[in-house]
């Protein structure tokens, strides 16, 4: 497995693998790898000759108060994780590689970040469509796989890389979750014990949620009352930053369940901000 941090050398491999006709996959992250990243390395792995993935803390998509500082990291125990699932080549940039002083081009699809974490994280997606659309530019992938925990993130990478002619195959994965439902997440080792004992109960309410609208139920306020007072009760500790139900490309809202509907959470547990969702079948 090949380990690199600039940014011609990464260009130059990826080109070198194109011209011999081998197709590349890239999977970006923030590093610090769980079973969901690694999910994610195993299915892209089958999708490609080769696998990029980069493991980058993109300092453009956290606000001034959020926890860029504090993001968790491992390169170490990152790179044996990548090797042992078939990784080819990791990029690992310092942020002054990435971000010129003088860098000045910002991709943004306002339309689809507006809500949900992006009316709690003003500015995260441009970060985030800005460095994808960078790491596009210098791998030039066939293929991209993203997860659906993140689902308003794979809505608005798909919207861009369409809108942008980017021509990336964009691949998403379900949620992979710890044995008692939690979803995976680098941020999880921050839960005081406490609040990873309780923290299951945000899947419990999102499930909850889905079997009232199994059994008819249609009114969004009524099901969004309901996963509120399940946490209140299950984890009062917990702050729900957002409980909303929308259409699940449009990412729009949706007052009544009467078709495939997102519901999308995010909830604070302390300073810890964790997010999952459900799509919800009618
Ligand atoms: P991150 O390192 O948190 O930026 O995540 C990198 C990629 O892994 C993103 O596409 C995430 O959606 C995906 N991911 C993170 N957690 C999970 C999970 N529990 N299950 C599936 N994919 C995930």
């Amino acid at each position: 497995m090949n380990l690199l941090a600039d940014l011609a050398d990464l260009r130059q491999q990826c080109q070198t693998w194109r011209a011999q006709g081998l197709t590349v996959a890239l999977v970006p992250t923030m590093g610090f790898l769980h079973a969901g990243h690694l999910s994610l390395f195993d299915h892209a792995r089958g999708l490609a000759d080769r696998l990029v993935v980069s493991i980058f803390v993109n300092p453009t998509q956290f606000g001034p108060n959020e926890d860029l500082d504090r993001y968790p990291r491992d390169l170490p125990r990152d790179l044996e994780l990548a090797r042992a699932h078939g990784v080819d080549l990791v990029f690992a940039p310092e942020a002054g590689a990435m971000y010129a002083p003088d860098h000045a081009t910002w991709v943004d699809v306002p339309e689809l970040g507006r809500g949900l974490c992006g009316a709690s994280r003003p500015g995260h997606f441009r970060g985030v469509c800005t460095v994808v659309a960078k790491l596009f530019g210098l791998v030039r992938p066939d293929v991209a796989v993203f997860g659906e925990k993140d689902w308003q993130q794979l809505a608005i990478l798909g919207r861009m890389t369409r809108d942008l002619e980017l021509g990336v195959t964009i691949v998403g994965r379900p949620i992979f979750r710890e044995p008692d439902g939690l979803a995976m997440s680098s941020r999880n080792v921050y839960l005081t014990p406490d609040e990873r004992a309780s923290a299951p109960a945000i899947r419990q309410g999102l499930l909850l949620v889905q079997q009232a609208v199994r059994g008819g139920e249609v009114d969004a306020a009524k099901l969004g009352l309901m996963f509120r007072s399940h946490l209140a009760e299950k984890l009062p500790m917990a702050r729900v930053d957002y409980a909303d139900f929308v259409h699940p490309e449009a990412l729009t809202p949706v007052a009544r369940v009467d078709a495939p509907t997102l519901l999308a959470v995010a909830v604070f547990l302390g300073s810890v901000r964790l997010i999952d969702n459900i799509l919800l079948e009618v």
